[in-house]
């Protein structure tokens, strides 16, 4: 497995690479790496017949310096894993290397940055745009890979994609969860006793709200939700939101032809954790 620290020097390689006709897929991460991580690769490997990987930590992406600090950090182990599943690049370029100057570029979604976690985590969208933005100039990949957990993201980094980068595919993959349902995150690790025994609290909420759509009102469903939630004494909801799946506005009146997702953020402890699940799949 190739390791890369250099944006040119990937991006010479890369260019050779699909010269000579091959495809690349591309699976952008911040490390820490877990099975769902690799399950973007391992797609990404069926699909291409070359997949690169990175590991950044991106700061501009982070509204709160605790959490970047405190973001786990697993270089050696996620290069083991990498190299395990069959990955053949990575690239992990330092702070100065990813931004050489003062970053400057503002992106406007419309409403897809301004809903859910836009109102919680002010720039967080801008810092995703500018990074995956870059490494999608550096890589020029046939197709990148993000997880549906990240549901919001996936939806700003498509529409980034289609306006900035039409020669890539962006594709969603499914989430990789622990079998009590938590779904897997790299911030998992932060999680005290007791806060982790809580945590699929949040998926067993989104699943009774999923079952309740659309018989009961979507008031009372959030309700509901809000109150079952409360009844774990480590979580603390910050919202939930039942949403048109492509325009992520709040839905007034269920409409049985579009795709809905129930999305969500709570605090289990000091850790801020997400999750949605499709309400009509
Ligand atoms: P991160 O390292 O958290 O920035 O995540 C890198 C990529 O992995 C993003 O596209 C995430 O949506 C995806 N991802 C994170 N957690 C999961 C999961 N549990 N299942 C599937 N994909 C995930």
């Amino acid at each position: 497995m190739l390791v890369f620290e250099r944006k040119n020097q990937l991006s010479d390689w890369a260019r050779q690479e699909k010269s000579t006709g091959r495809t690349i897929g591309f699976v952008p991460t911040m490390g820490a790496l877990h099975r769902g991580h690799l399950s973007l690769v391992s797609r990404a490997g069926m699909d291409n017949d070359l997949v690169i990987c990175s590991i950044f930590v991106n700061p501009i992406q982070f509204n709160n310096p605790q959490d970047l600090k405190k973001y786990p950090r697993t270089p050696e182990r996620d290069l083991r894993l990498l190299r395990e599943a069959g990955c053949t690049a990575v690239f992990c370029p330092s702070g100065t290397e990813m931004y050489p100057g003062p970053v400057t570029t503002t992106y406007d979604f419309g409403q897809l940055d301004k809903v859910m976690e836009g109102r919680f985590r002010e720039g967080h969208f801008n810092g995703v745009a500018i990074v995956v933005n870059e490494l999608l100039d550096v890589v020029g990949p046939d197709r990148a890979y993000f997880g549906q957990k990240d549901f919001q993201q996936l939806q700003i980094v498509k529409a980034l994609a289609r306006k900035e980068h039409p020669g890539t595919e962006i594709i969603g993959c499914p989430t990789v969860s622990e079998d009590d349902g938590l779904a897997l995150s790299s911030r998992n690790a932060r999680l005290s006793e007791q806060a982790r025994r809580e945590a699929p609290c949040i998926y067993r909420a989104l699943q009774m709200a999923r079952d309740s759509y659309p018989h009961t009102p979507i008031g009372e469903i959030k309700k509901q939700l809000a109150r079952y939630i409360e009844t774990s004494p480590q979580l603390k909801l910050e919202y939930f939101d039942i949403v048109w799946a492509d325009s992520l506005m709040p839905v007034e009146r269920p409409d049985p032809s579009r795709q809905v997702v129930g999305c969500i953020a709570a605090y289990a402890g000091k850790v801020r954790l997400i999750d949605n699940l499709a309400f009509n799949s």
